[in-house]
């Protein structure tokens, strides 16, 4: 067979001749080494299916055909000196690369370019490094690969976890860099990452290494021979977050500016003591009441952490397939979501919580929690100790102090060949919000014949409502009908003033268009910036709807 750099890729990039494209991979050797170059050349590199091995080419929950979102080639940087040189490399050549740090954002495209053909950037596996772990000021600096798993591991080796605790997602498997610049949640109180984030190091689209706030103000000890990236940072840089001047880091998240190649995330004290639980709801019509006993408690900090509302499919798919409870074709009715509840003691409506502090501390707030939510008729209190074989409560008690897991993966494989797409709006933390979306998604998911399944997030002061777009990536029905699905909730949403936090490759354009006050003044900006820093659009080209000035967008309709 040829050398890596002569073979063709399945799709080149745009504008890019297949003697383009070797001559690229030739110089992409020459800087990472061929064993960290791979060029996408058939279908046998698109097979993996599963988030435990994850695919660095494709998205695995392909709702267009299997090989639209696809990467011409996958190259895996060594160090941040190998990412500048690449980029300059993509600016001379015109070819876009797409980075991602493990390729486990599933629900959102997984490793997969928005551009067919984008050379993926593969940051995770060779730059994955936990660089600190600073106990007194409680933060930790890592590479792109440091996954949650990995970050927790390190705490339990080195004897910290009664010292410092993480947060985490419901899946541990991904990078704290990648979930926080996506603007990723977990469920202690340090969920909202980006909000805990403090620190950053990016490479810029023209190669040049930027930190950010107190990281912009040289260390007095630092080599000042040593390449940038290498000098020892300001001690403060982990401690505060502004700096002085414009901040800049949030252009940063969920964008096409630049790479991000050290990230500090700040790490919760271990509260001494925990306490997790559930709070069943017997009846679908119980969520208003909930909700609008949720909004005083959590803006009154009550609520310490972020808990969740799970509606019974959630639950029950982690604990099941579809084909374990029903077989029935059609989504399942509200007769048949009762049986199901009953059958796993479970309530229509799940509300999965945590109190954090010393026992006295908990007490206080578990009786102001209790005597709130028990004015709900039939609503029931438990502990994970009360319901040793419930594996949601089980995980949820884990999950709620840091401890991360893979175990809510299961609920993808309520249908066969289980994939799925999130649609996730926000939400005012209100009975009547809450109810009006969770009407408007279940009437649609059912339409496109699908079940509901969902989750509304509680944030400081709105809920992520993360809708489980479950279907069947092997039948092309299915897909179509999930795909038709999320455009359709997109656009409902978009009618009643709710917008999408996050989302899929598939309907990027379709959510940034929704957020159009005043002629589009958010895009015109973003459009601005995004000419100002990367005028040959090499870095994610149409990510998150934002489109280079050399890219005409309607080329690359979905
Ligand atoms: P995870 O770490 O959860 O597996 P991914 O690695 O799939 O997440 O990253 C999700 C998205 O976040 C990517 O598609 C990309 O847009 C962005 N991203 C991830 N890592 C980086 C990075 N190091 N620099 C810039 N953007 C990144």
């Amino acid at each position: 067979s040829p050398p890596e750099a002569e073979r063709r890729p399945m799709t080149l990039p745009p504008n890019t001749s297949l003697e383009k494209f070797n001559t690229f991979m030739q110089r992409i050797g020459d800087i990472v080494g061929v064993e960290n170059a791979t060029v996408i050349s058939s279908e046998d590199e698109l097979k993996h299916e599963s988030y435990l091995d994850p695919s660095k080419a494709y998205d695995m929950f392909h709702v267009t055909t299997k090989e639209y979102f696809v990467s011409s080639a996958v190259v895996a940087p060594r160090n941040v000196s190998d990412v500048q040189a690449i980029m300059r490399l993509c600016n001379e050549f015109e070819i876009p690369v797409w980075p991602f740090s493990i390729g486990r954002n599933v629900g959102y495209g997984g490793a997969a370019p928005r551009v067919p053909g984008s050379v993926s950037l593969d940051m995770g596996k060779n730059m994955a490094k936990i660089l600190e772990v600073n106990v007194d000021g409680a933060f930790a600096f890592v590479e792109p690969g440091v996954t949650f798993i990995d970050l927790h591991n390190y705490l339990v080796e080195h004897n910290l976890r009664d010292k410092l605790w993480i947060d985490v997602p419901d899946l541990g498997g991904g990078s704290v860099i990648g979930n926080t610049v996506e603007r990723g949640v977990g469920y202690t109180p340090y969920g909202d990452h980006w909000m805990m984030h403090c620190g950053m190091e990016v490479v810029l689209p023209d190669g040049t290494l930027w930190r950010s706030g107190m990281g912009g103000l040289p260390n007095p000890n630092a080599d000042p021979n040593a390449p940038p990236h290498e000098q020892a940072a300001n001690e403060t840089w982990g401690l505060f977050n502004y700096g002085f001047g414009p901040y800049n880091d949030g252009i940063f998240t969920q964008s096409s500016l630049g790479i991000v190649v050290k990230m500090g995330i700040w790490l919760m004290v271990n509260p001494g003591g925990y306490q997790s639980y559930l709070i069943t709801l017997p009846k679908d019509e119980n969520l208003h009441q909930a909700l609008e006993i949720i909004r005083p408690l959590r803006v009154g900090m009550v609520l310490q952490n972020v808990p969740t509302m799970r509606h019974i499919l959630l639950d029950a798919a982690v604990m099941g397939d579809r084909k374990s409870y029903t077989d029935s074709e059609k989504p399942l009715n509200d007769d048949e979501l009762d049986a199901i509840a009953a059958k796993l003691n479970l309530g229509r409506w799940n509300f999965y919580g945590a109190v954090y502090g010393p026992p006295q501390v908990r007490e206080v707030l578990l009786s102001v929690i209790k005597q709130s939510f028990l004015q709900i008729p039939g609503a029931k209190y438990f502990e994970p100790k009360d319901m040793p074989d419930n594996v949601v409560l089980q995980t949820r008690n884990d999950t709620l102090q840091g401890i991360p897991s893979t175990t809510e993966l299961r609920w993808v494989d309520w249908l066969p060949n289980g994939a799925h797409l999130f649609f996730s709006p926000i939400a005012k933390v209100s009975g009547d919000d809450g109810v009006a979306q969770y009407k408007v998604t279940r009437q649609r998911c059912e339409e496109a014949g699908f079940d509901f399944i969902g989750t509304f997030v509680v944030g400081m002061r709105e809920m992520h409502h993360i809708v489980c777009i479950v279907f069947d990536r092997k039948d092309p029905d299915s897909r179509r009908r999930a795909h038709w699905l999320i455009r359709t909730l997109i656009d409902d949403a978009a009618k009643r003033g709710w917008g999408g936090y996050r989302t899929h490759l598939s309907v990027m354009d379709q959510i940034a268009e929704t957020y159009s006050f005043n002629d589009n003044a958010q895009m015109k900006l973003n459009e601005k910036i995004k000419a100002a820093l990367d005028p040959k659009g090499v870095i994610s080209p149409g990510k998150n709807g934002v489109w280079p000035q050399n890219y005409n967008k309607a080329d690359w309709k979905v």
